[in-house]
C-alpha cells in the first residue's frame, strides 16, 4: 500500500514516515519546497524508492493536493503551523483549516476509493485552559480558545491562535465528511496528541531550530535555569513521539479506528519531572553536559491539572507507551550524539 503524508518534514510527520516504510509501506511525502525534501531522502535513502517526495508549495490554494492523493491507499495530514510566531490569527486559522479541507476535498474528487484519512488533531481541540484540576476525554471540544481569538484577534497569545486554529480544522474535517460521506467509499479519524517529545529525526542544525514542543522540553532541561518555581510545577500532558507515529500507523490499520478522534497520551507530567528524570540519567547518556537543576523538593507535592483520558487509544490501538525515563534517555542520547 501507499499512504500520503503531509508535512513530511516536520518532527511528528518524518517519524511517521519513519514508521510506515519500516512496516513495507510505500509512502508519498509531501513538503513545501525540494530542498525540504532533500534530508528525507538522505535519511530515508536505504528504503530506494518506497519514498516519493511530492512538492506542495502552498496547502490552502485551490486543488493544491489534487496531483498528491491519486493512486495513494490512505493519507495521514499531518501539515499545520505550530510555532510562536504570529500575529493575525488568520496566519495559523488558514492553513490549518483550509489545508485540512483540501486533502479532504482532492480525496474527493480524485481519489474515493482510498480506504481512510488520518488526521492530526491536537489535545488542544480538546482542553478548557482553566486554573482547576481536570481530566479531559474525546467528548470534550475546546470552544474557548475559538471565542477568545475572535475577541482577542491579533491580541490573542500564540497558543490561544494555535488552538483555536487546530479545533477550527478538526471541526471543518468532521462537517465535511459528514456532508460528503454518502459520495466515498473511505473514511477519518483523527489522533490528538497533546504535547510531544522524544528524539528528533527531522532536518535540525541547533536546539534554536528545533520544533516547538521539543524545544520547550530542550529549554527546561538543557537550555533555561532561570524559570521560576512557579513555571516548573505547571502541567500538562504528554506522548513519545515514536509511539505518536505508532498510532498514527495502526489509525489507518485498525478497522475499529474509523470516524473517531482518539487522544493519544502517556499521561501527565509536571516539569520538575522531566529535570529529575534527566539529572539522574545525564551522567551516563550526556556525561558532559548541563542539566537544568530546578527545584526537586517539588516532586512532594507536584499537582496533575491537565489529564486526559486514554483509555479509548489504548482500547482501539491495542499500544503501550513508553514511559518519561526512557524518553529522557533516549532524547538526551540523541542530543549528546549532535554534541548539544
Ligand atoms: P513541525 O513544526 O515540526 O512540523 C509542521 C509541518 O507542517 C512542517 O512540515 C511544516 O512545513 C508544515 N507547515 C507548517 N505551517 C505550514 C503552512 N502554513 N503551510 C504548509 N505547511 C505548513 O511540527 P510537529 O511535527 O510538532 O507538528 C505536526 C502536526 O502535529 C501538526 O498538525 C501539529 O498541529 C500537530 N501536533 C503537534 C504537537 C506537538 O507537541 N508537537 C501536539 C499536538 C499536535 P515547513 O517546515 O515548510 O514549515
Amino acid at each position: 500500500d501507499k499512504i500520503l503524508v503531509t508535512g513530511a518534514n516536520g518532527y511528528i510527520p518524518a517519524w511517521v514516515v519513519n514508521q510506515l516504510l519500516e512496516k513495507g509501506y510505500a509512502v508519498r511525502a509531501t513538503v513545501r519546497s525540494k530542498e525540504k525534501g532533500t534530508h528525507l531522502e538522505e535519511y530515508f535513502k536505504k528504503f530506494g524508492d518506497k519514498l516519493e517526495i511530492a512538492v506542495v508549495p502552498d496547502i490552502t490554494a485551490d486543488g493544491a493536493f489534487d496531483e498528491a492523493v491519486k493512486g495513494v491507499d490512505g493519507i495521514e495530514h499531518m501539515a499545520s503551523p505550530f510555532h510562536n510566531n504570529v500575529d493575525d490569527p488568520e496566519e495559523f486559522i488558514r492553513p490549518a483549516v483550509d489545508g485540512t479541507v483540501g486533502v479532504l476535498k482532492s480525496a474527493l474528487k480524485n481519489n474515493p476509493n482510498l480506504k481512510r484519512i488520518v488526521i492530526t488533531s491536537s489535545c488542544a481541540a480538546v482542553i478548557t485552559v482553566q486554573p482547576e484540576a481536570r481530566t479531559f476525554s474525546e467528548e470534550d471540544w475546546n470552544e474557548a480558545s475559538i471565542k477568545q481569538t475572535e475577541e482577542l484577534g491579533r491580541k490573542a497569545d500564540a497558543m490561544t491562535k494555535y488552538r483555536a486554529s487546530k479545533t477550527l480544522a478538526e471541526r471543518a474535517a468532521w462537517d465535511f465528511w459528514k456532508a460528503h460521506k454518502s459520495e466515498v467509499n473511505w473514511d477519518i479519524a483523527f489522533i490528538n496528541p497533546p504535547m510531544v517529545f522524544g528524539p528528533p529525526i527531522q532536518e535540525v542544525e541547533s536546539p534554536e531550530k528545533l520544533n516547538t514542543s521539543l524545544k520547550a522540553w530542550y529549554d527546561f532541561v538543557i537550555g533555561d535555569d532561570s524559570k521560576s518555581r512557579d513555571v516548573l510545577a505547571s502541567s500538562n500532558s504528554w506522548i513519545d513521539v515514536r509511539d505518536l507515529a505508532d498510532a498514527h500507523v495502526l489509525a489507518l490499520e485498525k478497522e475499529a479506528a474509523g470516524g473517531e478522534r482518539i487522544i493519544i497520551t502517556q499521561g501527565p507530567y509536571v516539569w520538575q519531572e522531566w529535570l529529575d528524570i534527566a539529572n539522574s540519567i545525564a551522567p551516563s547518556v550526556r556525561p558532559n553536559g548541563k542539566i537544568v537543576k530546578g527545584y526537586p523538593e517539588l516532586e512532594e507535592e507536584k499537582e496533575y491539572k491537565i489529564k486526559y483520558d486514554n483509555l479509548k487509544g489504548k482500547r482501539l490501538l491495542g499500544i503501550t507507551y513508553r514511559s518519561k525515563e526512557e524518553t529522557t534517555r533516549d532524547t538526551l542520547a540523541d542530543f549528546a550524539k549532535r554534541g548539544w
